[in-house]
């Protein structure tokens, strides 16, 4: 998880971890710390410090460590204060151990039950970087003093936390994963949520844009049967009411259950019919093309005029895609039995590879007046159609739309 976000929850959440280390830590400290020095020697020989290294003054520097790691949670340093810990224990570890050992025959014995206590609990925390530092730190200062010390009883402990950092690593890589999940569950949501809203807006007001539009589209049509002489805007007027028109049923498709009603239809004809459509506007940009029909092709069931939107829509993109001309290969195929496949190529600028995710989104677009809705309606109607659209692009190469429809379908189909 990244430790820049500072949401209230995180850190409420980083809080509550870095309280159980602290008691945990100190808890067991201290009470290993008595058992092992004071309470275990006590029946050989009489009570008293048997601490040697450090000896006392190693409590006093656990006890700063707790004090100062106080000030910085107080303070709203909080992300700090684990990385604090595991390297002042270090430091204070090795020196210890320096003091102990060095210029000694002693046989070397390491190891503190804290050391396991930073291993096996260094997942709470969820957090990579600290989990490398802890188990890298603690194998790393046991091979370093087992060097110096030329004691390679040393070595022992540091096989025991390779283990248990191996058991931490899945644990974390468990955590990490099962936290990812859940976020893109939630984004998940949020985004459906969102549609429905946007949805829901988007009809209710579609739904009032519609009536007015339709009478101002007739009133414009009537003006021009009246002055058919003089006037070139008519048709500009009337073509930009349709596109008004359009971008509302886009825009009314985000947030309405749909219900289709199949029917048969010849793909064939359905191709032919968006051809005528964007005829015109391909010629205007010198785009021409080329069309590969199988002989012979199955009915399909479909909703036609959703299909044609479909395939308006799609040729739509490659034309646009193609500023100063170029070619549209249209293909249509049988692909199994029960398939048909449809794709359509064009040979424009294409599409970064990391916008390809990204394209099916409501609103995405990277045209001066584009709505970004066409290619999410054409995704609906074709999942509606319980077929499948693949996008595949190459920047300065072209992009290649493939769709393909299952041939029979059951008779209705609500969503
Ligand atoms: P719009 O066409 O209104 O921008 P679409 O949903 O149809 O919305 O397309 C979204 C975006 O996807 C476009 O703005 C464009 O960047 C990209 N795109 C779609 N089809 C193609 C294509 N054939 N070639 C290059 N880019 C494309
Ligand atoms: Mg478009």
């Amino acid at each position: 998880m990244k430790e820049s976000s500072n949401s209230p929850k995180l850190i409420f959440e980083e809080k509550k971890a870095i309280k159980l280390f602290l008691w945990l830590f100190n808890v067991i400290f201290f009470s290993f710390d008595i058992f092992y020095y004071y309470i275990l020697p006590s029946h050989r020989k009489p009570i008293g410090i048997q601490r040697d290294g450090l000896g006392i003054w190693v409590y006093p520097l656990i006890i700063a460590m707790l004090l100062v790691s106080i000030y910085f949670i107080k303070k709203e340093n909080l992300y700090f204060v684990k990385y604090f810990y595991i390297i002042s224990y270090l430091c204070i570890d090795i020196v210890d151990n320096l003091i102990r050992y060095l210029g000694t025959t002693k046989p070397f014995a390491s190891g503190n039950i804290v050391e396991i206590i930073f291993i096996i609990f260094s997942p709470i925390f969820v957090n990579k970087k600290y989990f490398w530092i802890v188990s890298l730190g603690l194998i790393g200062k046991d091979i370093f003093l087992g060097l110096i010390l030329k004691d390679y009883f040393a070595f022992f402990p540091a096989m025991v936390y390779l283990v248990l950092s191996l058991l931490a690593y899945i644990l974390l890589v468990r955590f990490n994963s099962y936290i990812n999940s859940l976020k893109s569950v939630y984004e998940e949501l949020r985004q459906k949520e969102k549609l429905a809203i946007v949805g829901q807006m988007a009809a209710a007001i579609g739904h009032e844009i519609k009536n007015p539009l339709s009478s101002l589209k007739g009133f414009t049509q009537l003006q021009q049967e009246r002055n058919p002489v003089g006037n070139e805007f008519y048709p500009i007027m009337i073509q930009e009411i349709d596109r008004i028109n359009s971008i509302v049923n886009d825009l009314m498709y985000l947030g309405k259950p749909r219900k289709i009603k199949f029917e048969k239809a010849s793909i064939k004809e359905i191709v032919a019919y968006t051809i005528s459509i964007t005829q015109q506007q391909a010629e205007m940009q010198g785009v021409s093309f080329q069309t590969i029909i199988a002989e012979s092709l199955p009915p399909v069931q479909c909703e036609e005029k959703q299909l044609k939107q479909v395939f308006i829509n799609l040729i739509k993109n490659a034309i646009e895609a193609m500023p100063d001309g170029g070619r549209i290969f249209i293909k249509v195929d049988v692909l199994t039995e029960k398939t048909l496949s449809i794709s359509i190529e064009d040979e424009g600028y294409g599409i970064a590879e990391e916008n390809i995710d990204i394209l099916l989104e409501p609103f995405y677009t990277t045209k001066k007046d584009g709505t970004g809705l066409g290619l999410m309606v054409t995704n609906q109607i074709i999942n509606d159609h319980k077929g499948e659209m693949k996008i595949e692009s190459g920047i300065g190469i072209g992009t290649k739309v493939h769709v393909m429809l299952p041939i029979t379908q059951k008779n209705t189909n609500n969503r």
